[in-house]
């Protein structure tokens, strides 16, 4: 791996140029910003692990530019597909300015909320997450391309933004390992807050830990979907299946006026993060358990429990496509469980966030389940990541959050 102090071509011009099997060119010319190795014909020149190269068809006409990683199966991450734009520290920059000029469109500037102001391919910036909760911004680096850039882009975020601090937080360690990666945890500007940060979502607040938090702290793509369903919950009793940090409770317990809400998460310091911010927001009618999502929730449809709405919102079912007809079976099981539970006209709120499982397989799940329980279930919304999350129409595997709100009948 090259030190961590390489410098790249500061030019941003190429150093080599990597040649395309034939054939293999359309999905580049289509604008997609990842080059497996296995499209790869040849390279002229030697690059260096994060070194500006050229991406050219077997006869060497120009297609894109992208930088290199002679360690990753994604040999190529493409930034540019025009020849007069120099992968140099401007370009970051303007990258960056563009991210979060769009999150201030969104309204999602305000310094007391959070959101992802940099969301890898959706923002033309593969392999680079930015998230900020109040006055600190937390990275994830997911390409040494860009770890190999990372002082440059903390100093551009500093002038752009101007938090207390930037924490890098390990990205999930199966992809470092395919990048050849490895951040430690650590600040890189300023100070970590010395405790949880509080933020504000949709009027409800809740509080953060930034540096032993799950994901980057907190999950920033559910918040308007747990606004959107606290909507449905009024007068109901609602079960928070996989409840990290309370988002969907606390929104159905204070926004959504629901009778009373039972959260469930497996970990307990997630549950205790739950409880806290419970308490946060004066919601006494949410009771939080640590147990195990399967077992409590056949223990629950046994003891003859119900309820008026049942959030499902399990960690990644399936990291791979291999894995898809387990994740699928895994997946059917607890709605199958969630709408035997669910009172005659309730609301079920269930979530994917495997990238791997379509929204067509996980609508085809939910229409399985109906059938196996016979119980008519209209989906009433179709929901994905809030917006500040981008998915970027060229690499639709940033699209990985499904949210559907259904009514069972
Ligand atoms: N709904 C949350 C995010 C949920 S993330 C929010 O809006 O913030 C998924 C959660 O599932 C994690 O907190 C994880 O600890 C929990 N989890 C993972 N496996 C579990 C299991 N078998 N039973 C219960 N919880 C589980």
């Amino acid at each position: 791996m090259p030190s961590m102090n390489t410098l790249p071509d500061a030019a941003g011009l190429p150093t080599a140029t990597v040649l395309l099997k034939p054939k293999r060119a359309r999905p580049f010319f289509g604008r997609h910003p990842w080059v497996l190795d296995s499209a790869v014909l040849r390279v002229e020149g030697s690059p260096a692990d994060g070194d500006v190269v050229d991406l050219a068809t077997h006869d060497g006409t120009f297609v894109a530019r992208g930088l290199w990683n002679a360690a990753s199966r994604l040999r190529v991450r493409l930034y540019a597909f025009d020849p007069a734009v120099k992968l140099d520290d401007a370009l970051w920059r303007t990258r960056l300015e563009a991210a979060v000029a769009l999150r201030r469109t969104l309204g999602l500037d305000d310094r007391a909320g959070a959101a992802r102001l940099v969301n890898s391919e959706g923002d033309d910036l593969s392999g680079l997450i930015v998230d900020r909760y109040g006055d600190y911004l937390a990275v994830q680096v997911t390409a040494l391309a860009m770890a190999l850039r990372l002082e440059t882009l903390a100093d551009q975020l500093m002038d752009l933004v101007g938090p207390r601090g930037i924490l890098l937080r390990g990205a999930e360690r199966g992809l470092s390992k395919l990048e050849g990666l490895q951040l430690p945890d650590r600040v890189i500007r300023g100070a970590a807050p010395s405790g949880p940060i509080f933020v504000t979502e949709h009027g409800l607040k809740f509080g953060v830990d930034l540096t032993a938090g799950q994901k980057t702290g907190y999950y920033l793509d559910q918040r308007d979907n747990r606004h959107a369903a606290a909507r449905f919950a009024r007068g109901r009793r609602v079960l928070d299946m996989f409840c990290y940090s309370g988002g969907f409770a606390v929104a159905a317990a204070v926004a959504g006026g629901a009778r009373g809400v039972l959260a469930v998460d497996s970990s307990a310091k997630a549950a205790a993060l739950a409880k806290a911010n419970a308490d946060l927001n004066g919601a006494a009618n949410v009771t939080v358990e640590t147990a195990d999502a399967f077992e409590k929730l056949d223990a629950l449809r046994e003891a003859g429990e119900r309820f008026g709405m049942v959030v499902l919102d399990p960690p990644k079912f399936a990291r791979s496509r291999a894995a898809l007809d387990d994740a699928l079976r895994a997946y059917h099981r607890i709605n199958r469980v969630a709408i035997d539970m669910l009172e005659p006209g309730g609301i079920l709120v269930t979530c994917s966030c495997s990238g791997s499982v379509s929204r067509e397989d996980f609508l085809q799940m939910l229409g399985g389940v109906a059938q196996r329980a016979r119980r008519s279930l209209q989906i009433l919304e179709c929901r994905g990541a809030a917006p500040d999350h981008p998915v970027s129409a060229s690499c639709l595997e940033g699209e990985y959050l499904k949210c559907v709100i259904a009514r069972v009948g």
